[in-house]
């Protein structure tokens, strides 16, 4: 989860929704990824999907299995099911995600039943540095906003609000309900 934090900063330095992903096979790291909406200009670039390629390539493989993910963030909708089809074994997340987590916040993708693939999930796993993160980043931009006024975020966010690039998220961090306060 170290490693995943690293390529979370990463996406933070970038101006990018600071989430990390690692996939870890063995003892070795066989994919990393980061968040890279804004410089794909791609919805679908999540670090979860940047770092299941990753692994795909050094495994040479599209079925990850014997692999554990570690996010640091809870996977998105999409995610959780990228991850369900490249057949990892474990997925281990940091903070949860209240608006579009998939693995038991807003849903649970890894309970659903009569699926061909399962992984075991585990939550919570260095959440404070990661929610952290993700606060002090959505607090950066609102400072920007200030300075700017007006105008330009919605270019560099991608987003149609001017909270950032995932309002929903940028809210919900900032105002953690009872279930996230432990997380967050
Ligand atoms: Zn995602």
């Amino acid at each position: 989860m170290r490693a995943a934090l690293d390529q979370a900063a990463q996406a933070y330095e970038s101006g990018e929704v600071p989430v990390g992903c690692v996939i870890v096979q063995g003892r070795r790291i066989v994919g990393r990824g980061y968040n890279r909406v804004e410089a794909l200009g791609e919805a679908t670039g999540h670090a979860e999907m940047v770092a299941i390629s990753a692994a795909s390539a050094t495994i040479g493989d599209w079925r990850l299995e014997g692999t554990t993910a570690y996010v640091t963030l809870e996977p998105c909708f999409m995610c959780a099911g990228a991850l369900l089809l490249a057949r990892v074994d474990r997925v281990v997340y940091g903070a949860r995600e209240p608006k579009f987590g998939a693995l038991g916040s807003r849903t649970d993708l890894a309970t659903v039943e009569g699926l061909n693939h399962r992984y075991e999930v585990v939550g919570g796993v260095l959440a404070e540095e990661a929610g952290t993160m993700m606060k002090e980043f959505f607090k950066s931009l609102r400072r920007d906003a200030r300075v700017v006024e007006s105008g330009g975020l919605e270019n560099r966010c991608g987003g149609n609000s001017t909270e950032g690039s995932n309002p929903s998220l940028s809210a919900s961090l900032d105002d953690p309900g009872p279930d996230e306060a432990d997380s967050l």
